[in-house]
């Protein structure tokens, strides 16, 4: 399927905008791609950008890869971009290289402020739908791509930001801020927005906005500024003993699987002495090679998480420090490396009451809500929203109903879905927010 572009958007041409929006969804949700391997989806990106008057930035100027997280194996990124180089331009494609899937566009207006906005882009390692039931897949753009799907609606997201960006471009006129537009790669597991605040490209920012558009809350509803978010941290632990013949020697051994369930045990044992609002979670865990040989190798996946980042990076430092302790005490050897991170951040009152104004004037939303702490588990935008309220400017997560009415679609499982008559709102609430600043 091939997205139909209106060539020109004018500000009130509402059909030719829900028709761009809906096409893009649908496109990109057709060609799903997971963090740090979204080739086609910023190439997409980036094609429809290019020529509007932004300033297109990419590589390293906006990522920082050396605080990039998760990054997938050299082999899983070899693939990901010769398949991309089947269906996309070498010549752009070779922009975002080596996992430098971001993409940031600038409209300098020679304002003397700069609001920028940020929109996620990835998907995640779940198998579609394929019920009859499924809109994305009764309407034939469900995913072309074997286990991955856009299944929390970042491919929403996107058109969104792209559909945003055109209106820019037409409308320049009406705007009273520099605006910059952030294409963000992984921002599921938290891994992608560090790396990008760590490139410097939001120290000159005054407002930064971010949205999410969720299943589980009812079409029409907003919540101008979501303020719940966990602060997390996401470890891998691998812990490297001796293997050693389990019947004649075992004590030549160095028993991996034995300090990784202590360790384990220990971990549990932590939380439950600790405040009541922390989550801990070891995933998953595999190692050993045989049942009769003493394991020389065994790696879990633990994340921790809690509302009070304070609180939550005190738990998570003193889970290093057991698991160092533990792992230690039968004499393996240990290499921790950090997944994901991201802490809580409170948005700023006066954009949410902007927000607020602006969404009243939106026949769509018809239940708008200032503000709310609900635990929507972890969001690594905050990270951005820390940098520029740390710096003097100030910060807004939106969080916008899209469920459809009757049915409970779980966002990351293979069924969810969400309203497409969200779109227009959505996009009509940032453009009008850049002409009222
Ligand atoms: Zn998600
Ligand atoms: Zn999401």
């Amino acid at each position: 399927m091939s997205v139909k572009i209106p060539k020109m958007m004018k500000e009130l041409d509402l059909n030719s905008l829900k028709k761009y929006l809906n096409n893009t969804r649908r496109h990109l949700h057709s060609m799903p791609e997971t963090a740090w391997l979204e080739y086609k989806t910023i190439d997409f990106i980036y094609n429809e950008i290019k020529d509007l008057g932004y300033e297109i930035l990419t590589g390293d100027k906006i990522l920082d890869m050396s605080y990039a997280m998760g990054l997938p194996n050299k082999e899983t990124n070899d693939l990901a971009y010769k398949e991309a180089l089947l269906e996309c331009s070498s010549e752009s494609l070779k922009l975002f290289k080596d996992n430098r899937t971001a993409l940031v566009a600038k409209m300098n207006l020679y304002k003397e402020k700069t609001v920028a906005i940020r929109f996620d882009i990835d998907a995640l390692p779940i198998k579609e739908s394929d019920d009859s039931s499924h809109f994305p897949f009764k309407k034939g753009f469900s995913s072309k791509t074997k286990g991955i799907m856009h299944s929390c609606g970042h491919d929403f997201h996107t058109a969104i930001g792209l559909a945003l960006s055109k209106l820019i471009s037409e409308n320049k006129d009406k705007l009273h801020y520099n605006v910059i537009l952030i294409f963000q790669p992984a921002e599921e597991g938290v891994r992608g927005a560090k790396a990008i605040v760590e490139s410097g490209i939001l120290d000159n920012v005054d407002i930064l906005l971010a949205h999410h558009q969720w299943s589980v809350m009812p079409k029409g509803k907003i919540v101008c500024s979501q303020n719940g978010t966990l602060s997390t941290h996401k470890y891998d632990i691998e812990i490297f003993g001796k293997s050693a013949h389990a019947g004649i020697c075992p004590e030549k051994g160095r028993n991996a699987i034995l300090s990784a369930s202590r360790t384990i045990c220990a971990l549990y044992d932590l939380q439950k002495q600790s405040s009541p609002s922390i989550k801990l979670n070891v995933g998953t865990i595999i190692g050993g090679q045989g049942r009769n040989i003493i394991s020389d190798y065994t790696k879990f996946e633990m994340e921790v998480r809690a509302k009070d980042k304070n609180i939550e990076k005190e738990f998570a430092n003193n889970v290093i420090e057991i698991i160092n302790k533990t792992v230690k005490s039968y004499d393996c050897e240990l290499k921790i490396s950090i997944k994901g991170e991201a802490i809580g951040a409170v948005g700023n009152e006066s954009i949410a009451r902007t927000i607020y104004n602006l969404s009243q004037e939106i026949s769509f939303f018809n239940n708008i809500q200032l503000s709310d702490e609900e635990n929507r588990g972890s969001e690594d935008f905050t990270s951005m929203m820390n940098r520029v309220q740390e710096r003097g400017g100030k910060a807004c997560f939106i969080g916008i109903g899209a469920g459809i009415k009757g049915k409970e679609l779980k966002h990351h499982s293979p069924n969810f879905d969400i309203d497409e008559e969200s779109l227009l709102p959505s996009l009509l609430l940032f453009y009008k927010f850049l002409k009222s600043i």
